[in-house]
């Protein structure tokens, strides 16, 4: 079966009435693009950046030494350049709650309702200034889009953006390249964010919806926690609005809209998204064949109906019923 899904590496992704369908990797370091182009990837649709600075403290507990923008810069252009021309879209730090930038900080009660993300990145803008800086170097190797992490409100947005904007002064004042378009996007990742998606749509040139968290949120399930983890399921019906609505929404508006959390990569969930109108699936490389076979095999007129029943259920066992029915048409 692996033998003959490699076989599709170089298939493009495309439903069978002709849709074409984009699918991306998730990588956490630039060696990483190396499984994404073995997989086929239409380019990264997430760097997790923040695995570059992550378990940097030394074993004395000394401070942790953050990378600079130098370092910063050879990572990201590394990857840019690995992927030959394709869109690498690095997610600015998205460090706190599960994913520590120091495992011996003191962590808050609450750590993924805390400064975590872009919360953490305003607060130290120096830092985040550097990141921008460095991945606006990047972008003159190849096609780089900027991804910001948990926004839900817009003078984050736009602080991030007048940020972004200060980078490239800086830039641009020490004669330094960059892709003066390059494209910034919203994580929709908190459901504030998903519902009130046209605060988003109007500052933003594309979204990413990160479902591991929009559920977390949504459902109050910490994602780590094994206690409540048969509690954490992606097909409620309030999770299912939320993504439905970002992308009817975000497309609306002339966005492209992805989803990069781990349901991208669910084979079993590949044909709903699709009948919800998602066209971008980013995910971790080792799954992309097969979600490009389902694909293949998908014939979307038939999925958006039924997918449509499906969005107006409230019954749990209705919906699961009918997204196994997916599977077999
Ligand atoms: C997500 O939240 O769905 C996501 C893709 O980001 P992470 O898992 O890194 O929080
Ligand atoms: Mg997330």
């Amino acid at each position: 079966a692996r033998k003959r899904l490699l076989k599709l590496k170089k298939t493009p992704a495309v439903t069978k009435d002709g849709t074409p369908v984009k699918l991306m990797a998730n990588i956490e370091l630039p060696e990483d693009c190396a499984g994404a182009l073995e997989a086929g990837a239409n380019g990264v649709g997430l760097f997790r950046s923040e695995f570059l600075f992550m378990g940097r403290a030394n074993v004395l507990g000394n401070a942790l030494r953050i990378p600079s923008e130098d370092e910063q810069f050879e990572q990201y252009r590394k990857a840019v350049v690995a992927m030959k021309g394709r869109p690498v879209t690095i997610r600015t730090l998205d460090v706190g709650a599960d994913k520590p930038l120091d495992p011996t900080e003191h962590t808050a009660l609450n750590p993924a309702l805390g400064l975590r993300a872009i919360r953490y990145c305003l607060a130290e803008p120096q830092l985040f200034l550097t990141q921008l800086r460095a991945i606006l170097r990047a972008s003159s190797y190849g096609k780089v889009r900027i991804l910001i992490p948990m926004l839900a409100h817009a003078f984050e947005i736009d602080q991030t953006l007048s940020m972004l904007e200060q980078a490239k002064l800086q830039l641009r004042e020490e004669g330094v390249k960059y892709d003066p378009d390059v494209e910034v996007g919203a994580m929709i990742e908190i459901p504030a964010a998903a519902l009130a998606l046209p605060m988003f749509v109007k500052r933003m040139d594309f979204l990413s919806i990160g479902t591991n968290d929009l559920i977390q949120y949504t459902l109050a399930i910490d994602r780590v926690d094994y206690e409540v983890a048969h509690l954490y399921n992606p097909l409620h019906p309030a999770v299912l609005m939320l993504i439905a609505q970002t992308i009817a929404i975000g497309q609306k508006a002339g966005l492209d809209v992805a989803v990069c959390g781990e349901m991208a990569g669910d084979t079993k969930l590949t044909r709903l998204l699709l009948g919800m109108g998602l066209r971008e699936f980013s995910m971790h490389p080792a799954q992309l064949l097969s979600v490009k076979q389902e694909i293949l095999n998908s014939d979307l007129s038939a999925i958006t109906s039924r997918t449509r029943r499906i969005l107006r259920s409230y019954e749990p066992d209705e919906i699961a019923a009918a997204v196994e029915q997916l599977q077999s048409l």
